[in-house]
């Protein structure tokens, strides 16, 4: 009794459905597509070194003999391993996320308790290299990244042998 009936209108509701489900199957091939993975990667992989030498810079930069740092904002003293590589302005900033102007030694609850402890920070950076320097490092912060990452480790690793 079911077959018969349905059967003319069946047909086209199957072919929709496969139809849909071709488009569907399709989405997320197109978003995976091989061309875009790589270069994603490429780019995760060379961010993550540069950031790995840059803060090791950052941490040992001013460390004594022992090894031992301090903390920039509360001067909190611990081996250089220990503290953490603490950004003035935010490492969403590309162009200023490798910047030595920008990062220096913090403890955690500087960094990341005190969410940066940014107006001793802010004060501090000012006294040190000069206010105008702070603000063109905002300014800077500002612009749009356009460098390239190879040269940027390149860069890093330059001074990382140097220091
Ligand atoms: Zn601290």
């Amino acid at each position: 009794m079911f077959r018969p009936d349905p059967k003319p209108e069946k047909k086209p509701k199957v072919t929709q459905f496969k139809a849909i489900q071709r488009r569907k199957s399709k989405k997320p091939m197109d978003i995976s597509t091989p061309k875009k993975k790589p270069v994603k990667t490429v780019n995760k992989r060379l961010i993550d070194e540069c950031d790995k030498l840059f803060s090791i810079i950052v941490r040992q930069s001013g460390m004594n003999d022992m090894g031992i740092n301090k903390c920039y904002t509360c001067g909190y003293p611990d081996y250089w391993s220990n503290l953490e590589c603490g950004h003035f302005l935010s490492r969403r900033h590309f162009t200023t996320r490798w910047d030595f102007n920008n990062a220096r030694p913090q403890c955690t609850n500087c960094n990341v308790g005190l969410s940066g402890n940014i107006e001793i920070y802010e004060k501090k950076l000012k006294t040190e290299i000069g206010g105008q320097v702070v603000d063109e490092l905002k300014n800077k912060a500002r612009k749009r990244f356009t460098y390239d990452l190879r040269d940027i480790l390149l860069n890093l690793k330059q001074i990382a042998k140097c220091g």
